[in-house]
């Protein structure tokens, strides 16, 4: 089955679409991590994507569209996967919809307020080495300023910083937002509230994804 993750910039969808793999054993790929990877590795497509991530800005729906096109076409996924962070225009859930024959089976939404959100942001931390995610509130270090796993410094992503984050939530309400209209359309979307406690959060992200598959959201699996 298939899978996206809608929700705006630190609504929770990484760590909820972590828990959805270990869960569903459906890969996650998470169009942020690609991009966040290709920067990191100075790749031609990081280089062109830099800039803008670091805006706040989204990269072209071309080349977002063409890194989904690839992976996704790998035998991991042919069982099912999570989309994480794709599609964020009409134009990626159009070319989704080409790519893989009108799916995805269902949407979910984390629902949180956009001062939750400013707030979230602004104490994320990650790790340059090994990558994990911390949140100097909800999920700290154990050492201050330490990743747990590797002990390198964390830092803050340079689009967690607050005009990024404008940015990244106006894009979201301008691009992303309508695209719940065309999932709801296609029967597929659902909204979970994405406030609470994260096993609360997951649990009920868990339920929306387990009812879409016995309400036959396998059908037509190859
Ligand atoms: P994320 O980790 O999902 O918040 O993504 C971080 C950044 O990567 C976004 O702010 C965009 O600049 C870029 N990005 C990720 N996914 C997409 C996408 N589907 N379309 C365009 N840009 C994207």
């Amino acid at each position: 089955m298939r899978v996206v993750l809608l929700g705006p910039p630190g609504s929770g969808k990484g760590t909820v679409g972590e828990r959805l793999e270990r869960a569903t054993g459906f890969p996650r790929i998470s169009t942020g991590d690609l991009l966040r990877k290709a920067v990191r590795e100075g790749t031609p497509l990081g280089r062109l994507a830099e800039g803008v991530m670091q805006a706040g800005g989204l990269v072209s729906d071309d080349i977002v569209t063409g890194i989904v096109r690839e992976r996704i076409a790998e035998a991991d996924c042919r069982p099912g996967y999570i989309l994480d962070g794709y599609p964020r225009t009409a134009a990626q859930a159009e070319a989704l919809r080409r790519i893989d024959g009108g799916r995805p089976e269902i949407a979910v939404e984390l629902d949180v307020a956009e001062e939750t959100i400013v707030s979230r942001l602004s104490a994320r931390r990650v790790c340059p080495s090994c990558q994990a995610v911390y949140n100097l509130r909800s999920r700290p270090p154990v050492r201050a300023g330490a990743c747990d796993a590797c002990g390198a410094a964390l830092v803050q992503r340079p689009d967690d910083r607050p005009e990024a984050v404008r940015e990244r939530l106006r894009v979201y309400r301008d691009r992303t937002a309508p695209l719940r209209e065309a999932f709801r359309a296609r029967g597929v979307y659902r909204a979970v509230g994405g406030e609470g406690e994260f096993e609360a959060v997951a649990a009920g992200v868990l339920a929306a994804v387990a009812a879409a598959r016995s309400a036959g959201g396998e059908k037509g699996r190859p």
